[in-house]
C-alpha cells in the first residue's frame, strides 16, 4: 500500500476547500437549524465532477477510483457530514447500483444525468417495519403484461422528497425469501411514486431524509435492474462498497472534531496555561490521534482492495464498524475539550456530535456490522 497522497488527491482536497469556503462553511449552521437541504450545492459539486466520481468518462462521470472517492466524502465530511453523507447516498447507492448492476442501455441513460446532478438519486431498501432485517421487505412489484406494479412504502431514504430517480428494492416473490426481491429505476414523475413524511432528526439535518410511497406505480418492464429475484443480492454487494464511504464519512467527522479540539486546546487558557498542557487534555488529543490513523489504515485497507476489484465485505464492515465507532467517541471528547462553549453552537463540535451517530446506524448498525464480521471471520 501506498500512502503518499496522490496528485488527484491533493487536486480533490484542494478543491473542495475553495468550494468549501464559498458554498459550504458559511451556511452550515443555518442548514442544520431550518433542516434545510441545499440541493444547489450538489448541484454545484456535479460540475467539479464529485457526483459521478466512480462513473467513467463514456457515461460522464469523472472515472476516478475508490481513493480519491473516500478523499472528497472526507473533505466535504469535515465541513458538513450532511453533504458528505447525501454526496456518499447519490454516488454509492443510486447512481452506484446502476453502475455495478444496470444494463448498458440504463447505464447511459441515466449515468450522464446523474453524474452531472442534473438528476439527484435516491435509493430505497429500508421499510417502517424492516431495517437490519431488510429481506422481510413488504413493499411489493408485481408484473403486469409489460409493466412492473408497486405497491408499499420505503422509511429514512435519503433524497426522497428531492431526488429525480430513485432504485427501489422490492419483493417480486414469496416474503422472507431473500431470491424473491428484484430492484428497479423508477423516476419522479410516474403516477402513483410520491414521497411522504420528512424526517425531523438529530444531526445530518441538512441532509434530506423522508419516505417513499408506491400507490399502485407502475413502470416499464425494462426498469427492472439485471434479473428478477437478484435484488437482494445486487443490495448487499452494494452496501459493501457504500460501507467504506460511511468509513470515510465517519473519518471526515473525526478529523473535523479532532482538529477544532486541537485548536481550541492551544488557545483556552485555564490555570495560567493552555489547556492541551493539562495532561488530562493532553492525552485525550493522543487518544484522538491514535484512533483516526488506526480507523484510516482500516479504511485504505479496504479501498486498496476495492480498487483491486477484490471482495470487501470483511474490509468494508470492518473500516465502516471502526471508523463510525470512533468518530462518535472523538466527537463526545471534542465536546468536552471545548467544556461550555462545546455544548454551544457557537464552535463546531455540538455538529460534530450529533452529526456523527449517523455512522453507527445508515448502511448497517454496529450490530449488523459485526455479525458480517463474525461470519466472515468464522467461515
Ligand atoms: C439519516 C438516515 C439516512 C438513511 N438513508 C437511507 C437510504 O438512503 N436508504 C435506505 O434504504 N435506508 C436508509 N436509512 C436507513 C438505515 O439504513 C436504517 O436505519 C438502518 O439499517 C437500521 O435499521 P432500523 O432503523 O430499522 O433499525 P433496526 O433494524 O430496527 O435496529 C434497531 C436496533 O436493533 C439492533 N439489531 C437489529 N437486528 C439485530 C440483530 N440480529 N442482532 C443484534 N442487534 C440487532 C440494531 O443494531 C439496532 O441497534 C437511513 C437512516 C438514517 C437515520
Amino acid at each position: 500500500m501506498d500512502f503518499k497522497i496522490s496528485e488527484n488527491q491533493k487536486m480533490i482536497i484542494d478543491m473542495i476547500q475553495k468550494f468549501g469556503a464559498q458554498y459550504i462553511s458559511p451556511f452550515v449552521e443555518q442548514w442544520d437549524e431550518k433542516q434545510f437541504f441545499p440541493i444547489e450545492v450538489f448541484k454545484k459539486l456535479g460540475q467539479l465532477g464529485l457526483m459521478g466520481v466512480l462513473v467513467p468518462e463514456k457515461y460522464g462521470g469523472s472515472g476516478f477510483s475508490y481513493t480519491e472517492y473516500i478523499t472528497a466524502i472526507q473533505e466535504l465530511s469535515k465541513l458538513d457530514p450532511s453533504i458528505g453523507l447525501s454526496m456518499a447516498a447519490h454516488n454509492s447507492l443510486c447512481t452506484g447500483h446502476i453502475l455495478q448492476f444496470g444494463s448498458e442501455d440504463q447505464k447511459q441513460k441515466y449515468l450522464p444525468k446523474l453524474s452531472s446532478a442534473e438528476w439527484i438519486g435516491a435509493w430505497g431498501l429500508t421499510e417502517h417495519n424492516t431495517g437490519s432485517d431488510s429481506a422481510g421487505m413488504n413493499t411489493t412489484a408485481i408484473k403486469d403484461g409489460d409493466f412492473w406494479v408497486l405497491n408499499g412504502s420505503k422509511n429514512f431514504i435519503t433524497h426522497a422528497i428531492s431526488g429525480d430517480i430513485a432504485v427501489v428494492i422490492a419483493r417480486t416473490g414469496d416474503k422472507g425469501d431473500s431470491r424473491s426481491i428484484s430492484s428497479f429505476i423508477i423516476e419522479k414523475g410516474t403516477p402513483g411514486f410520491s414521497s411522504g413524511k420528512k424526517e425531523n432528526k438529530l444531526g445530518m439535518r441538512a441532509s434530506e431524509t423522508a419516505e417513499l410511497i408506491f400507490d399502485e406505480c407502475r413502470i416499464p418492464k425494462e426498469n427492472i435492474i439485471g434479473n428478477e429475484g437478484d435484488g437482494f443480492i445486487q443490495a448487499m454487494k452494494l452496501l459493501d462498497g457504500g460501507r467504506i464511504s460511511i468509513a470515510a464519512l465517519s473519518l471526515g467527522i473525526a478529523k473535523g472534531a479532532y482538529e477544532a479540539s486541537l485548536k481550541y486546546s492551544k488557545e483556552r487558557i485555564q490555570f495560567g496555561k493552555p489547556i492541551s498542557q493539562h495532561q488530562a487534555i493532553a492525552f485525550k488529543l493522543a487518544d484522538m490521534a491514535i484512533k483516526i490513523d488506526s480507523a484510516e489504515l482500516l479504511l485504505y485497507q479496504a479501498v486498496n482492495k476495492k480498487n483491486k476489484y477484490e471482495a470487501v465485505t470483511l474490509d468494508g464492515s470492518m473500516a465502516k464498524y471502526y471508523s463510525s465507532e470512533v468518530a462518535v467517541q472523538i466527537a463526545v471528547d471534542a465536546v468536552q475539550i471545548h467544556g461550555g462553549y462545546g455544548y454551544s453552537k457557537d464552535f463546531p463540535v455540538e455538529r460534530f456530535y450529533r452529526d456523527s451517530k449517523l455512522c453507527t446506524i445508515g448502511e448497517g448498525t454496529s450490530e449488523i456490522q459485526k455479525i458480517v464480521i463474525a461470519k466472515q471471520i468464522l467461515k
